[in-house]
């Protein structure tokens, strides 16, 4: 009884006191948390979910990791903070091992979120252009449907209508471009990468702007927030050629494709590219703390090197780089190894993308499944023939069905332009296979009925 009447506290202190993001108050879709386990939620009434979203896709160790607590409770007794405008130990160490993943190319910027990372980014991909005498490049080059964070200037890279039209004028600067969509947009799997026609068009966007006003692309390798979007497989390294074609740097946002989501530690590697910049947060430290990060080729970091007073890169920001989440996401990137957790996402995401694909391939509704590693999406159709999405009335039953019966997924899409049909899956790397299977089993009944 005394659960009972908490749990009636719980839900009208929530509403009272607490501004959800995203979704607006209701008693039916809040979930409140109170202890997590490997890929397990438990609420406040007791009531056990499995998450297969990994929070906001970033839990990519799983829940309950006390090592991971350890590492950050033993940092904070020796050394709690210390600001990055002059250096620690543990962001050293986090920088020294981010670029061994990386091919020892880069130096690394730290900050909180991902919407700093990128924010990071773009003014890095600016300056670097004025330091090399080239004063008129400003402008960014980003694909509808991504997403790349929620201020000002990330929101305008992003090419999501119905998050961003409330919080006009954002950034000026931004240029869309179509993204790639191997479901929707099929091409010859030989075709060059710089004939691709998602490629051309970035091309000739470049050209039309004029190329000397171009700074930078910034692209997911995987679209995943606006529906887990396929690119055909040589789309990264023709947007790079292009790049390099016109002067412009290539952002690879990992914040979600990042620290084995697809299969390899940043998904840029599934595509044989080394991007100029690599912006990462969520998994860097499996989102026990907030960190993030922006990864500089060293030829960019050079081009900073001046002698004059101002001639540096003028950015601050308190927290980023706190020596705790470094000390943590160093043991999350040791876990992530030791767990060989890369390799099972890219083994058991294409073992799990399979069976999905098997059970629901005759469904008159479904049009695709598909992804990379640990990271799926379901898209569902009125017609598989005309590819017209399903209202998402049927993907919230679907949710609703899978909540009720202990399972947390997500959807994903365009909301404005009525392409909100994706289901998207994108558990802990570490989930167990039989939590896969009563997945698959929810998830196919839930699809089958509606
Ligand atoms: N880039 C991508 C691809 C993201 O998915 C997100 C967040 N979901 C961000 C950037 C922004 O990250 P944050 O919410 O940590 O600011």
């Amino acid at each position: 009884m005394a659960n009972v009447k908490q749990g009636a506290d719980w839900l009208t202190k929530d509403k009272d006191f607490l501004w959800h993001s995203m979704k607006p108050y209701s008693p039916d879709a809040t979930l409140i948390a109170e202890k997590a386990e490997g890929a397990w939620i438990t609420d406040h009434t007791g009531k056990r979910y499995l998450d297969a979203m990994a929070g906001l896709w970033c839990v990519n160790v799983g829940y309950g990791r006390t090592e991971l607590a350890e590492a950050a409770y033993k940092q904070l007794k020796e050394m709690a903070y210390f600001p990055l405008s002059q250096s620690h130990t543990p962001a050293i160490q986090l920088a020294e091992k981010l670029n061994e993943m990386l091919g020892n190319e880069y130096v690394i910027f730290f900050s909180n979120s991902g919407s700093e990372a990128n924010e990071t980014a773009f003014k890095i991909a600016r300056q670097y252009h004025q330091q090399k005498g080239d004063h008129g490049r400003f402008k960014f080059i980003s694909r509808y449907r991504g997403y790349h964070g929620n201020t000002i200037g990330t929101l305008a890279a992003t090419g999501q209508a119905q998050r961003k039209y409330k919080y006009e004028p954002l950034a000026p600067g931004f240029i869309h471009v179509a993204p790639p969509d191997v479901y929707r947009n099929p091409e010859a799997d030989d075709t060059k990468p710089t004939e691709l026609s998602s490629v051309k068009e970035i091309d000739r966007v470049m050209t039309w702007e004029l190329s000397e006003t171009i700074a930078g692309v910034i692209m997911e390798p995987i679209i995943t927030g606006g529906g887990i979007l396929m690119p055909p497989d040589g789309y990264m390294a023709g947007v790079k050629e292009v790049c390099e074609k016109h002067g412009a740097l290539l952002i690879s946002d990992e914040v979600i494709n990042g620290f084995g989501r697809t299969g390899e530690p940043f998904g840029f590697m599934n595509y044989g590219v080394k991007p100029d910049i690599i912006t990462m947060a969520k998994g860097i430290t499996s989102a026990y703390l907030p960190l993030s990060a922006t990864a500089v080729k060293k030829e960019i970091y050079e081009a900073f090197k001046g002698t004059e007073e101002y001639d540096y890169f003028r950015h601050v920001n308190t927290f980023g780089g706190n020596p705790a989440a470094c000390a943590l996401a160093l043991k999350n990137l040791e876990i992530l190894e030791n767990e060989e957790l890369y390799l099972r996402s890219k083994t058991l995401g294409e073992q799990f993308k399979q069976s999905l694909f098997a059970n629901l391939k005759d469904h008159p509704n479904v049009g695709d499944v598909r992804g990379k590693g640990l990271l799926i999406g379901i898209e569902l159709v009125k017609d598989k023939e005309t590819k017209e999405p399903l209202e998402v009335d049927y993907l919230n039953k679907i949710i609703a069905g899978c909540k009720q019966k202990g399972i947390i997924i997500g959807k994903n899409g365009a909301t404005v332009a009525g392409y909100n049909n994706v289901i998207t899956l994108a558990p802990p790397l570490s989930i167990k296979e039989e939590d896969i299977q009563f997945i698959i089993e929810t998830l196919t009944e839930e699809i089958k009925a509606i």
